[in-house]
């Protein structure tokens, strides 16, 4: 596989970048340091960026008949209309990138989680009527629908993290890939990547497959515009371990003439026990690398599917 293209990630700033929460905290959160040697990261802090001190009163999302507004009960602020203003302003500006990861639960940042107060209740014993996303969050899901987005809670979990930082490095590629402005880079995309989307998608990989093959002719905009959709549907959902497995199959499918019974039958009963959740996916893609460098296998050396990002950025729990 090619070098890694660095990805550019958007990242709260109190997510271990600055100590700016109501509180005057930070939160601990190790992946913004790790991520940061092989990403390029834009920090963020829609709340004091609006000129709200550290620390400072909380502030709340309020059901105003249809309107949620967003509210700073101790000053009876209206943050509204100024946080939308800042959020269209500063996405604006942005240079294309490939993630966001927000605060979990803030009414300014959570993607997921937000608590929604009734308008009547500005009191500390305020009632919850439901969940929903922060303001500056919910602009971010607005203009940028197809990319990939998290909380740093979500990420926690080894399966959520695997799938974003695929998500992200794949982004991070499919944008180096599509500002040559050539369909034949898309191709190379397509064909390092192809296993990968196996394993995601079956269908929208040859979705993908169709439109690099009927591109000519038509203006590369175009073409790049009906590619991102569809790449964005194919790695949306983390893979079915069914479709996974499969990917596997086929990659090992390279090599199984190479191998004696013992090997194979071992590796057959690796990917079982993978499917009853007794092998982690590294297991099999830690040994499907061992074949490659065994035999040398170029073609399957490039391929996402058995590197989808930096090694290192794996973590400690398996995946
Ligand atoms: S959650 Fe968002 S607005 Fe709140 S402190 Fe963190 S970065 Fe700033």
């Amino acid at each position: 596989m090619s070098e890694f293209v660095r990805p550019r990630v958007v990242i709260s700033r109190c997510l271990g970048f600055a100590a700016c929460r109501y509180d005057g905290q930070m939160v601990s959160f190790p992946l913004a340091r790790e991520l940061a040697e092989y990403a390029d990261i834009t920090t963020v802090c829609p709340e004091t960026s609006l000129g709200l001190g550290i620390p400072r009163n909380p502030i709340k999302l309020y059901q105003c008949g249809d309107r949620v507004k967003l509210q700073q009960p101790a000053s009876e602020a209206d943050l509204t209309d100024a946080m939308r203003t800042f959020a269209d302003e500063f996405l604006e500006a942005l240079l294309p990138v490939d993630g966001f990861i927000l605060k979990a639960k803030s009414p300014s940042c959570g993607f997921y989680g937000t608590k929604l107060f009734s308008a009547n209740d500005g009191s500390s014993d305020a009632t919850t009527i439901g969940i929903t996303a922060g303001l500056f969050a919910q602009a971010v899901h607005e203009r940028f629908p197809l990319l990939p987005r998290e909380d740093e809670k979500r990420l926690e979990a080894a399966e959520q993290r695997h799938h974003f930082l695929t998500q992200v490095f794949t982004w991070a590629r499919f944008r180096g890939a599509q500002d040559t402005g050539s369909v034949a880079a898309l191709l190379e995309f397509q064909s390092e990547n192809k296993y990968l989307l196996m394993a995601y998608h079956q269908i929208q990989q040859k979705v993908l497959g169709r439109i690099t093959a009927h591109a000519a002719g038509r203006p590369f905009a175009e073409v790049r515009a009906d590619y991102a959709q569809a790449l964005a549907k194919a790695i949306q959902a983390p893979p079915a371990p069914v479709s996974y497995v499969n990917a596997v199959m086929h990659c090992f499918g390279y090599f199984s003439d190479d191998l004696g019974p013992t090997e194979k039958r071992n590796f057959l009963d690796l990917l079982t026990s993978y499917r009853c959740g007794q092998a982690s996916r590294q297991d099999m893609l830690e040994l499907l690398r061992t074949y490659v460098e065994q035999f040398n296998e170029d073609y399957l050396r490039k391929q996402t599917l058995l590197q989808p990002y930096p090694p290192s950025l794996r973590g400690k729990a398996p995946s």
